[in-house]
């Protein structure tokens, strides 16, 4: 994440708990800071931030906001906590919720197989609020030296990633309010915040694991070089002193035997820091949390399976205009190809 967002996120999170931002010139701002919240972040309630090292020396009262700062930190707990973060409402004009029927239906049918059914046919469309969510991740991979890197993941309210829909998002402009013509909707509530936020750190967890291994397996050649030097001197002192051992007189043997031990410990210790200077620990850390407030229109379809009506769900994103996950109704999971063993079930399920 550069800098420039760290500062909008400083100062988007103190605007959110109601402080005052008044900006100072280059990299300064001045912050009115509401009392309880000030003694929280243990700051004074009128403060100078800077977010560049120039603009702080400059003004030696400022307070230098940089990654690893406390008062990040306190800030992402305190939103965490209120379990809000930033709302960003998207407002649509009138004919962004035209959706014909003829298109819902190719919608589903390009994106969807529902399996040993008839066409499905449409029951009712109508818009509706759903929440999305975007975790933004630091991820730090440490070996002899640091990379650090912001991951974001988007997930609509089931938790499942938006993969197509990161640049739809973009465009979203954030808004205290809902728009004209989203205060009317009905909401669907999502999944618990707990359970989005989980899923999402699984997916970066693992997408930083795979990193690390890569930057292993880059620097693999220069280990193995090294560990094999290191191998063949240690080698070739520990068979010089089975030499000397086998040839010295009885004496002198038990003194040489303790000397080899030494070189053996030495050896393991010093293959033990050859595999750590090498090894690439990994660290992720929630940066920020955005939830969007978007509608969709909600599509009820009724498919035919020989005698039966099957009902079915899906959501058109009004931003992305395409559709939404379709979540197996026994895992969750997203899934293209369902099946109805007395309800809707993708691959990762189907018995
Ligand atoms: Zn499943």
């Amino acid at each position: 994440m550069p800098k420039a967002d760290l500062q909008r996120f400083v100062l988007d999170a103190l605007h959110q708990a109601g402080g005052i931002a008044e900006p100072k010139g280059y990299g300064l701002t001045e912050v009115l800071v509401p009392q309880a919240l000030a003694e929280r972040l243990n700051i004074p309630s009128l403060v100078t931030l800077a977010f560049e090292s120039e603009a702080a020396r400059e003004e030696p009262h400022a307070l230098l906001v940089t990654y690893g700062h406390p008062l990040v930190d306190d800030l992402i707990a305190y939103i965490l906590e209120r379990q809000r973060g930033f709302r960003f409402y998207a407002h649509l004009e009138p004919h962004d919720y035209e959706v014909s029927s003829e298109r819902a239906l190719a919608l589903v049918e390009e994106t969807l197989e529902f399996r040993k059914t008839r066409r499905p046919a449409i029951e009712a469309m109508s818009p509706v609020l759903c929440y999305d969510f975007s975790f933004g991740f630091r991820v730090t991979w440490q070996s002899s030296s640091r990379i650090e890197e912001t991951l974001v993941k988007l997930v609509d309210g089931n938790g499942n990633a938006l993969a197509a829909g990161e640049a739809a998002y973009d465009r979203v402009f954030w808004a205290n309010h809902l728009g004209p013509h989203e205060e009317k909707l009905p909401s669907l509530p999502p999944v618990a915040f707990q359970t989005l936020w989980q899923k999402a750190s699984v997916e970066i967890e693992s997408l930083a694991r795979h990193r690390a291994k890569d930057l292993v397996a880059l620097d693999q050649g220069k280990y193995d070089t090294e560990y094999q030097r290191m191998s063949v001197y240690y080698n070739g002192t520990l068979k010089d002193l089975d030499d000397k051992i086998a040839k010295a007189p009885v004496e002198r043997k038990e003194a040489l035997a303790e000397r080899r031990q030494a070189v053996l410990a030495d050896r393991d210790r010093r293959l033990a820091d050859l595999r750590a200077a090498y090894d690439v620990d990994h660290q992720v850390a929630l940066d920020h949390v955005r939830m969007f407030v978007v509608p969709r229109v909600a599509v009820s379809l009724r498919l035919q399976q020989k005698t039966e009506q099957l009902p079915a769900h899906v959501l058109i994103n009004l931003l992305t205009r395409g559709l939404d996950p379709f979540p197996c109704q026994r895992c969750g999971l997203p899934t293209v190809t369902v099946s109805w063993e007395g309800r809707w079930v993708g691959d990762c399920c189907q018995s």
